[in-house]
């Protein structure tokens, strides 16, 4: 071997030396450094998790400020740590709490970001129930959770139907025996506001009475009374339907709250109370009271309104403003028996909408006007 090319050995040979101390220096001064406090976790974080002896088992993983807050309320359950990773973190009172007390009811970290995003003020109900699959509500816009519980219970009685009718149908009541819990308008709103649902969960003062009531112009000794928009918005729609042929005649129109009460009164000593309720509403819960509904018959004989005529309103009549209430087939929805003579005014705008619908008022009101 010559002399020249020992020297280059000898060479490569040292700095390859050189070489591998200095690398192992650095690293290990590396990885003094990164035990010292290049954690991104605060120290109370970093306390608790050598604590736990997750340290390394921690910081091996990328930053979660969920696993930071836990740690920092000394709420981690070792148990749930994979699933902190999934959750991130909300900004709500107890965060620690909430999230250990979701898990501990099996919610998926998926739900549980859904919870504290979407219903972050409402957590306690959920807290207070079984678990509940919640993002089966996620869709459903007219969804309170004040009365999940109910819904869980209508549903399990009510298989048939689909979770959305579910919601509207309990939001509407009819969970519940029909005047069994309601509530009140004041006059003010009955008297401003003309769209209002009056059943059997949404009851009238007894004092109401409509301050612009104006007489129809059809009388037969009788006169006929509804409030004033409604009135001409029924003269223009009997106008119309005469020249299709349809010929209609009121038989009742405004009622106040003493010739419901009389009324009513009458049916239920006739039939019973528990038929009178199919067919009459108790003083206060009757659309009469507002001036805004009227009964049409097709011929001055008896109180009916033939089919055809039926028809013709049930494709006409919201260009007047007016609704067919009691639609046919729907009476468990609106709590009474058909009624294709009754028709509520709404205005042509909002009686479009609900025709468009293809819903009872009571569905529509939930869903669109609450
Ligand atoms: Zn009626």
């Amino acid at each position: 071997m010559n002399k020249g090319l020992k020297i280059f050995l000898i060479t490569l040979l040292v700095i390859l030396v050189i070489a591998i101390v200095v690398l192992t220096t650095l690293k290990l001064l590396h990885h003094n450094t990164q035990t010292e406090n290049t954690s991104p976790y605060s120290q109370t974080a970093v306390n608790v998790m050598q604590e736990l002896n997750l340290y390394d088992e921690i910081n091996k993983r990328d930053y979660s400020k969920t696993v930071e807050t836990l740690l920092e309320t000394n709420e981690l359950e070792k148990k749930y740590l994979d699933d902190y990773y999934q959750i991130d973190y909300a900004n709500i009172t107890n965060f620690g709490t909430v999230i250990n007390e979701l898990l501990n009811k099996n919610y998926t970290s998926e739900e549980i970001n859904y919870i504290t995003k979407n219903m972050a003020s409402d957590i306690n109900i959920l807290l207070n129930m079984d678990y509940v699959n919640i993002l089966a509500f996620k869709d459903i816009t007219n969804f309170d959770i004040n009365n999940l519980e109910r819904y869980l219970t209508y549903q399990e009685e009510n298989s048939e139907y689909d979770l959305a009718t579910v919601v509207t149908y309990v939001n509407i009541g009819l969970d519940k025996e029909g005047y069994s819990e309601y509530s009140e308008y004041t006059e003010e709103e009955a008297q401003n506001d003309l769209t209002i649902l009056v059943n059997k969960y949404h009851k009238l003062p007894d004092d109401y009475e409509p301050d612009d009531l104006v007489a129809l112009s059809y009388s037969n000794g009788y006169t006929y009374y509804l409030r004033k928009e409604a009135a001409q918005a029924y003269e223009q729609l009997s106008s119309a339907a005469l020249l299709d042929n349809v010929i209609v005649y009121p038989f009742s129109t405004y009622r106040s709250y003493d010739t419901q009460s009389k009324l009513y009164n009458r049916y239920v000593s006739r039939d019973g109370r528990e038929a009178a309720d199919t067919y009459s509403a108790r003083p206060g819960f009757s659309e009469h009271q507002l001036g805004l509904a009227i009964d049409i018959r097709s011929n001055t004989l008896n109180d009916n309104l033939t089919d055809k005529d039926y028809e013709w309103m049930l494709d006409n009549s919201y260009k007047y403003g007016f609704i067919v209430r009691y639609p046919k087939g729907k009476q468990h929805i609106t709590q009474f028996m058909e009624e294709p003579w009754h028709l509520r005014y709404l205005g042509i705008e909002l009686a479009t909408k609900v025709h468009d619908s293809g819903l009872t008022y009571d569905e529509y009101y939930d869903l669109y006007m609450k």
